[in-house]
């Protein structure tokens, strides 16, 4: 019965328009997972990167990607490649959400596992100069960014969509002209960790306001005075209009702004999180009103 529900699923999900490209054996994958939202997540993975897929086999008793001329495995949604796959309790899923009422003091105290950048490797490269190859330069909301292909047309519905909002909402054209500076691709590790950020593949934004109005934007300037940071009631916090952040998560990025460690002028193209979030979670995500919290 399992079978024939997921066999379902596949029909009626996403897949169809790549069905024809990559020839790939669904009834090995299905036997292979554990459960439908495994199999789910390979498949947004699928959706979401296909056009850097060439092929996905069943490898080492996991589903398997190949990227290049790299095998990338999916071991519960941490997406390692072969050299890394005994280190595989070193990383946590991509996927992994933290539940905001949950308890908050222990999850900003806890270590926190790294996210593999394994797939964004396979598909950019690993030096600067091999990402930059990847990445086009354009105006976005009046400022000049570069942007990495992969997220060049959503940024572009994005920018369509918040201007439309703009033509009837103050509160968006206000923001537009009190932007200051938009960073995008910036070599650098997340703060306070030896990954890299990703501003490093081209893929966020920070959206910095001429004034943040005496509100709080990101939890290591709060930290720096108040131990109780990840408290702040969120009208305290500074977040760009509904509008904005809408466009945005339609189109595939998330907020650093739902994070614990909040970072508020930030966004990041995550299809498979953003995709998995839209069919999955409660049907209020999309209207901003998330009860989910991501750690970076
Ligand atoms: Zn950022």
């Amino acid at each position: 019965m399992k079978k024939i529900i997921w066999i379902l699923a596949l029909f009626l999900g996403t897949l169809l328009s790549r069905a024809d490209s990559v020839p790939v054996d669904w009834g090995s994958v299905i036997d292979t997972l554990p459960d439908p939202r495994a199999f789910h997540e390979v498949t947004t993975i699928w959706e979401a990167y296909g056009d850097y897929i060439q092929r996905i086999e069943i490898r080492d008793s996991d589903v398997a990607f190949l990227v290049g001329k790299t095998w990338i495995f999916y071991r519960e949604g941490r997406l390692l490649s072969e050299r890394n796959l005994h280190n595989s309790h070193r990383y946590d899923s991509l996927f992994s959400e933290y539940d905001r009422t949950g308890p908050v003091e222990k999850l900003t105290r806890g270590r926190r596992l790294p996210r593999s950048r394994d797939l964004l490797h396979a598909m950019f490269g690993r030096t600067e100069s091999q990402v930059r190859e990847h990445c086009v330069t354009f105006t976005f909301l009046n400022h000049e960014v570069n942007v990495n292909r992969l997220a060049a047309y959503a940024l572009r519905q994005v920018e369509r969509e918040i201007y439309a909002a703009a033509s009837s909402d103050p509160e968006v054209r206000a923001f537009i002209q009190d932007l200051s500076v938009i960073y995008s691709f910036h070599r650098k590790n997340v703060k306070g960790s030896r990954t890299l950020s990703f501003h490093s593949y081209g893929l966020a934004l920070d959206l910095i306001p001429g004034s943040y109005s005496g509100l709080h934007a990101n939890w290591m300037w709060s930290r720096t005075y108040m131990r109780y940071w990840y408290r702040i009631p969120m009208e305290q916090r500074w977040s760009p209009p509904l509008a904005v952040m809408n466009a945005f998560k339609r189109h595939g990025f998330i907020w650093g702004g739902d994070w614990i460690r909040f970072d508020c002028v930030h966004f990041e193209y995550r299809p498979e999180i953003a995709f998995t979030r839209s069919s999955l979670a409660a049907p209020d995500w999309m209207a901003g009103a998330t009860s989910s919290f991501l750690i970076k």
